[in-house]
């Protein structure tokens, strides 16, 4: 293994963190890489999701972090316009058995928190079981589109000169002499070493995985998780539906596919694991060896239950992903995001997380205060 390589930054990690990333800091620093283990951008996380964009209305019960989201989404939606479906009429509804939260419970913190929410129309009222849903609101949340996304990024990063290279994993970090890291990477011409004045680990569920062979692992949360993909009945095809406030289940846009994802707090999760201990096992690596049986049927079974038309979906394949949860005390200010500067003492090595995908302004504001950055 030859080639010393120099760069000011390299990320780990080409999904939407590292990629927003990438072309941030190519403002700052000269020479900036990114590495991605995978074919191609946003194939991971990044587009194995519900592609929510949120505004407040999951989080009742976390007022702070709905007011967060509420910031989030009008930056978001102006920042990524062209991936942004608007199309539909998104409606939460409140169970009447089993929701933490009551119907005017649920109102009065919209309102509180300023989320447009009114009492359902009739027709759309109609589409629920009324004995089963207490209450129904007409609310303002809109879907990404996960390829159109990644389009938007790599054309900004190419015209940042961000130098970003599909089959490259990053196999190991380690510390220099002079403060610089000796990251080494695997791809298609073999082993190859970069020298990084700064590293930023932008791998989501793999976050400890670059560095296993050096640092404690942070103690991670992992899911296995199914979102299912179906094609709706024409007479829901306008609607995004999540009922509310338990374990329930949501029916959204998915505009990558043109289907809309189906996903249920009981039955998205297939089992969880932990990061930690001496034994670390990278996420990927769980994740390929696990069955993976839908339980589609349970899922829509349940939630038809609720909004009876929801019988006559066309199951078209399952999405399936980790989905990782930050340990509450890893997280900054109730935000639901990770930023660990000089990780366990290994200087200019940065872990990035983010629980959603607009909380990258959550990552960047905390980045800028820690290194006292001003606008980039
Ligand atoms: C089931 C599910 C539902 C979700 N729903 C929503 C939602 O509705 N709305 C929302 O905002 N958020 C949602 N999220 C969260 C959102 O998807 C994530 O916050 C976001 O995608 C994280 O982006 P990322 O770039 O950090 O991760 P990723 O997109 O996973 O990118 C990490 C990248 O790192 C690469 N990588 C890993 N290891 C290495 C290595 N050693 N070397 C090089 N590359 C490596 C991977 O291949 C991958 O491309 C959901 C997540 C899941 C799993």
């Amino acid at each position: 293994m030859e080639s010393r390589e120099t760069c000011d930054i390299l990320i780990i990690g080409a999904g939407f963190y590292g990629l927003y990333l990438g072309e941030y800091l190519s403002r700052h620093f000269p020479r900036v890489i990114v590495c991605e283990r995978g074919p191609d951008a946003l194939q991971r996380a990044s587009y194995h999701n519900q592609a929510r964009v949120h505004n407040g209305y999951h989080y009742p019960r976390s007022v702070l972090t709905a007011v967060r989201s509420r910031v989030n989404f009008p930056r978001f939606l102006a920042e990524f316009r062209p991936a942004i479906d608007a199309d539909f009429q998104k409606v939460y509804a409140i169970a009447r058995h089993g929701s933490k939260t009551s119907a005017e419970q649920y109102y009065q913190v919209m309102k509180r928190i300023g989320a447009p929410i009114d009492p359902a129309s009739r027709e759309i009222s109609r589409l629920f079981d009324r004995a089963l849903v207490e209450g129904v609101f007409q609310t303002t949340e809109y879907a990404f589109n996960s390829t159109v996304l990644k389009e938007i990024m790599l054309e900004r990063v190419r015209r940042a000169k961000v130098d970003v290279r599909c089959q490259t994993e990053v196999v190991a970090v380690e510390p220099s002499p002079d403060g610089s890291l000796a990251v080494r990477l695997r791809g298609a011409a073999g082993e190859t070493q970069v020298q990084a004045g700064q590293v930023f680990c932008c791998t989501y569920s793999q976050l400890n995985q670059p560095a296993a062979g050096v640092l404690r692992p942070i103690p991670l949360k992992h899911e296995l998780t199914e979102l299912a993909l179906v094609a709706v009945p024409p007479e829901l095809r306008n609607y995004g539906i999540t009922m509310m406030d338990g374990p329930f289940f949501s029916c959204m846009s998915f505009p990558a596919r043109q289907l809309h994802s189906l996903s249920h707090v009981r039955y998205t999760p297939h089992g969880h694991w932990y990061d930690g201990g001496p034994d670390y096992r990278p996420a990927y690596e769980i994740f390929d060896a696990l069955p993976k049986e839908t339980a589609y049927q349970h899922m829509v079974r349940d939630a038809a239950r609720y909004v009876p038309l929801m019988k006559r979906c066309e199951y078209r394949g399952s999405l399936w992903e980790v989905k990782t949860l930050l340990p509450r005390s890893e997280t900054d200010d109730s935000r639901p995001i990770l930023f660990r500067p000089h990780y366990e003492g290994l200087r200019n090595y940065h872990l990035v997380m983010g629980g959603k995908i607009d909380t990258v302004y959550d990552v960047l504001d905390v980045m800028a205060r820690q290194f006292g950055w001003t606008e980039l």
